[in-house]
């Protein structure tokens, strides 16, 4: 479906005059459940006409979750479409509207006249809580505006870009993808559900809809780097990462192979609306950094790295990072005390709040900011926030479990509880329903009781690693199964697998799964729909499926006979060529090596 600017415009006023007639003004929150699609960019920008804020309720979140977001925002009136209508939990009395069904070609199609006050809200997003419940963050026009207008006058958004949609609306990077290339004349490509864990369809649709401008939370770029080629891809301008640190490597690889496009860096809680620092890589760059560093405030932001009593700490010494300024929320939904606890008063502006991110930072030299992990036991994982508190009050709450305690290590979520006559199986089921997939942890241990340091607090680091749920071990068989178990083995962490195992069930997940896509590529030649994956269930299904796709052409290896000179590999000719040039230098040889003993004073 494409959509001309007047197409459009004339939709989402015709929807907001529905929804004014519907009693919705701008003290109004209108909640969103749809999939992502043509009728979500309508119902967001037809919204914002009517002067309401949106509250996006994820449809691939578990009921449970959905209730606890429609109950907890209170909304008045709650948008969807077909695709979702029955599954979600509206609570009574809450009216809700089918996009699909509703006619409006008796509204105007006229810019609805509603006055805007910038500190209205804009938009109210729901976040991990570590109370056991999500909250809502409501950001306000002013902030949101503030971070557009940056946004466009450091990037430089014009009619002849491209950006691709594909950040779930649940998220705050959504609000620029959906908001800054239709504010600017620029197209937006919204890309179909569930595209954006897939790679491989993310190329095709780049190459397709020749796409300039594209995010990438920094674990998905890295997934996405999997992929072989990526010369389709040739038309992308601009790379803009956030979310979690981004590596230093990833950074590197994206430069090397996207030479075309400029990657950014930018960092920033949902509590700021989306960013409040940016970093262009690459730029500048001191051979002596080792990570990627946040870089500077965006337009009308501060930033503060403060010890405890609210001092300012010297360059270089790690301290809390806090925002001031334009882009601050104006609290969480209905919390005033929790909203008192992270935004406090300002000591260096009377009458202005700083917010307090959990975020440990420290200044550089040069004046850019270095992100060095967390305060808490808030937590990113594969880029999606997470309070590990949040999943310790569901666990508590079940049958049988007295306490709980959760932990993320090498990228996956460990969960051990303590109790009498807990199922881990029934357990895990449950919290499926409480919980959205990602945060339900991969392992569930129940232990007698939890290892204590000397102080008599609970030592996580001495929490036992996992038992494996390898249940009925039967061994690979065929070649193809034999060369899955090793794969699987490499990609899960894990001793060993056997025909019967599933991959998720091992603790696998969606970026797992891109990487062992790619080393069945690599070692089986066979490509494979992540897809399939999903749908395969044990090891011994998936080698049924390889057995049935054909293999990939590639070229044939060939055997290397060890008594003849080997062929010079493409650096070893460019070298070559160089000392070509100036013989006499030794520039282009190694003439020796160094070995170098002792401590290293870096
Ligand atoms: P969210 O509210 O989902 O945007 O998560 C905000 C948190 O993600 C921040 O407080 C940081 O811990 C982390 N984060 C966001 N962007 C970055 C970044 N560029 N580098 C490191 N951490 C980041």
């Amino acid at each position: 479906e494409r959509l001309s600017y007047a197409d459009l415009d004339a939709r989402a006023n015709r929807l907001a005059h529905y929804l004014i007639g519907q009693g919705v003004d701008r003290n109004s929150l209108v909640g969103v459940a749809t999939e992502r699609s043509v009728a979500l960019v309508v119902a967001l920008y037809a919204i914002q006409k009517a002067g309401a804020a949106y509250v996006p309720v994820d449809p691939d979140h578990p009921r449970a979750r959905q209730q606890q977001v429609l109950t907890d925002a209170g909304m008045d009136l709650l948008l969807t479409h077909d695709a979702v209508i029955e599954s979600l939990p509206a609570p009574a009395g809450l009216s809700v509207i089918n996009l699909d069904q509703l006619d409006l070609a008796d509204q105007p199609a006229s810019i609805p006249d509603v006055g805007i006050h910038p500190e209205q809200r804009a938009y109210v997003i729901y976040t991990s809580g570590s109370t056991g419940k999500p909250k809502g963050v409501a950001n306000t026009h002013a902030a949101l505006f503030n971070r557009l207008k940056w946004m466009q006058a450091a990037y430089e958004l014009g009619e002849d870009d491209t950006v691709l949609q594909k950040t779930p609306y649940s998220f705050d990077v959504s609000v620029w993808e959906f908001f800054w290339p239709l504010m600017v004349g620029a197209r937006l490509v919204v890309a179909q559900p569930g595209d954006h864990r897939d790679p491989a369809r993310l190329v095709d649709q780049i190459q397709r809809e020749s796409v300039t401008t594209v995010h990438f939370v920094p674990s998905m770029l890295s997934a996405f780097m999997t992929q072989d080629d990526l010369t389709g891809c040739d038309t992308l301008r601009r790379v803009i990462c956030s979310g979690e640190a981004l590596p230093k490597d990833l950074q590197d690889e994206t430069l090397r192979r996207l030479p075309r496009a400029t990657l950014y860096n930018l960092y920033g809680p949902t509590e700021a609306a989306i960013d409040v620092t940016h970093w262009t890589c690459g730029q500048d760059d001191r051979s002596t950094r080792t990570t990627v560093p946040i870089g500077r405030p965006i337009a009308n932001l501060q930033i503060h790295v403060l010890d405890d009593r609210l001092n300012p700490q010297p360059v270089g010494v790690p301290g809390e990072l806090y925002i001031g300024g334009a882009g601050l929320a104006q609290g969480y939904h209905g919390q005033p005390d929790l909203t008192a606890e992270r935004f406090v008063p300002s000591p260096f502006a009377n009458g202005e709040r700083l917010y307090r991110s959990g975020d440990l930072a420290r200044w550089c030299r040069d004046g850019t900011l270095e992100y060095l992990g967390r305060l808490d036991h808030q937590i990113k994982l594969r880029g999606l926030r997470i309070e590990l508190g949040e999943i310790e009050a569901v666990l508590r709450e079940s049958a049988g479990v007295m306490d709980a305690v959760v932990i993320a290590r090498n990228d996956q979520l460990i969960g051990y509880v303590q109790g009498t006559g807990i199922e881990t199986d029934a357990l895990k089921a449950s919290l499926k329903n409480h919980l959205p997939d990602y945060m339900v942890p991969a392992h569930l241990m129940v232990l007698e009781r939890f290892p204590l340091s000397a102080n008599g607090k609970l030592n996580r680091k001495a929490l036992p690693a996992p038992e494996m749920d390898t249940v009925g071990y039967e061994a690979p068989q065929t070649d193809i199964e034999q060369t899955l178990s090793r794969l699987w083995q490499e990609v899960l962490g894990v001793e060993r697998v056997g025909r019967q195992d599933n991959f998720f069930a091992l603790g696998g997940h969606s970026l797992l799964g891109v990487t062992l896509v790619h080393r069945i590529r690599k070692a089986l030649h066979r490509t494979l729909p992540l897809s399939v994956l999903f749908e395969s269930g044990s090891l011994a299904g998936l080698a049924d499926v390889l057995q049935s796709i054909p293999a990939d052409e590639a070229p044939p290896l060939r055997v290397h006979d060890r008594g003849q000179l080997a062929p010079q590999s493409f650096a070893q000719q460019r070298l070559w060529f160089l000392a070509q040039l100036e013989p006499e230098s030794s520039a282009y040889h190694l003439p020796g090596g160094l070995d170098l003993q002792g401590r290293l004073n870096e």
